[in-house]
């Protein structure tokens, strides 16, 4: 059986969730010794037991250790059963990631599927579900499946209560992707989201935003939505001619709509500055994808604690080479062989 050190590297979340997916996909058992060693809050939480209770009734698989607060977790897989699921978090905790273990996994199963996923749909520390749809999706898409994501209601840390649907047409196989040029920037586009707050707060955010990008005041969109507790957030998309990114900034409670602005055109500006196709969030979605496909490649910025802590895990499970090269400051290619 694999072994998985959840303390090692980033030591979250995320090395479970990999370790997940591609124990689904391989079919290989693995067990995982001190999850989430590295967070404050050690061991599984509501949000991870939710993956872990997706993953198990997907894959059919024997499981032990599935409880709160559990450091240590077996998991024996028995196939792949696409269908219809409804995953609930239960709190604020991001239904994303849910999404993120299972997907992998009925990309390429032998039916469609349908889920319905709830609790937080945009939440710090995770991918917003705009991400999701307009950034991470169309790529899946170009190497095969047919995957489209609707969001049904907005679920903001730290009430959630947020849901959305997603429809998985899958492929027998991932082709392989090179993401090396992003072309030209296409469109800026900026939204600002709140609910339970005045809409003066997102429109203070856009005034930062038509400020320091070029951004059309047609493309500047700041709403109200509905959703079971108070929410901001700012979303600055870049689409550029090879791949759309998104960068998004979490109002707070004692933080200036001006500075939440502030640090979301950073992102931005970083990402557009270096000139490459793959910012530090998709670089890290990206691995597992490719690396199931057997291969591909892209361009990106200096890559983040948990796309290194992934490259490890993936490691183990498949039988592939990943290579990380610094080719200018800040500009990093990442190759992955098999
Ligand atoms: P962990 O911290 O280990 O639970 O993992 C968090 C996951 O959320 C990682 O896959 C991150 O790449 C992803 N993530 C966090 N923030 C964002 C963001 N703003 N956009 C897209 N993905 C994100």
């Amino acid at each position: 059986m694999i072994t998985i050190n959840g303390s090692h590297g980033e030591g979250g979340g995320q090395i479970l969730r990999s370790s997940l997916a591609l124990s689904l996909i391989t079919g290989k058992p693995f067990c995982i010794e001190g999850i989430r060693g590295k967070r404050k809050k050690p061991g599984l939480l509501r949000q991870h037991l939710t993956a872990v209770k997706a993953a198990v009734e997907i894959g059919k698989a024997i499981v032990s250790g599935n409880a709160i607060g559990s450091s240590r977790l077996e998991f024996t897989p028995s196939g792949i059963i696409p269908g219809k699921y409804h995953f609930a978090v239960g709190t604020a905790g991001s239904a994303t990631l849910v999404l993120q273990t299972i997907l992998p996994a009925l990309l390429s199963a032998e039916g469609e599927s349908e889920l319905i996923m709830e609790g937080g749909t945009h939440n710090p520390w995770a991918p917003p579900f705009d991400f999701l749809a307009r950034v991470f999706l169309p790529i899946i898409n170009s190497m095969g499946p047919t995957v489209s994501a609707t969001l049904l209601k907005y679920g903001f840390y730290p009430a959630g209560g947020g849901k959305f649907s997603v429809t998985i047409i899958p492929s027998p196989e991932l082709q392989p992707i090179d993401l090396l040029e992003r072309g030209e920037v296409e469109s800026y586009k900026a939204e600002a989201i709140v609910s339970k707050i005045p809409v003066s707060i997102g429109d203070r955010e856009l005034r930062v935003v038509a400020d320091k990008l070029p951004v059309g005041y047609g493309s500047l969109v700041a709403r109200e939505v509905s959703s079971p507790g108070p929410g901001n957030i700012l979303q600055i998309e870049v689409a550029s001619a090879n791949v759309t990114e998104l960068f998004i900034g979490f109002g707070e409670k004692g933080v200036k709509a001006e500075r939440v602005a502030s640090s979301t055109v950073r992102l931005a500006r970083e990402y557009i500055t270096a000139n490459v196709p793959v910012g530090r969030y998709l670089a890290d979605q990206l691995l597992l994808p490719l690396a199931i496909a057997g291969g591909g490649s892209f361009r990106t910025l200096s890559p983040s604690n948990h796309t290194l802590t992934n490259i490890e895990v993936l490691k183990h499970f498949l039988d592939v080479e990943v290579t990380v090269s610094e080719l200018e400051k800040n500009i990093y290619e990442i190759n992955i062989t098999s």
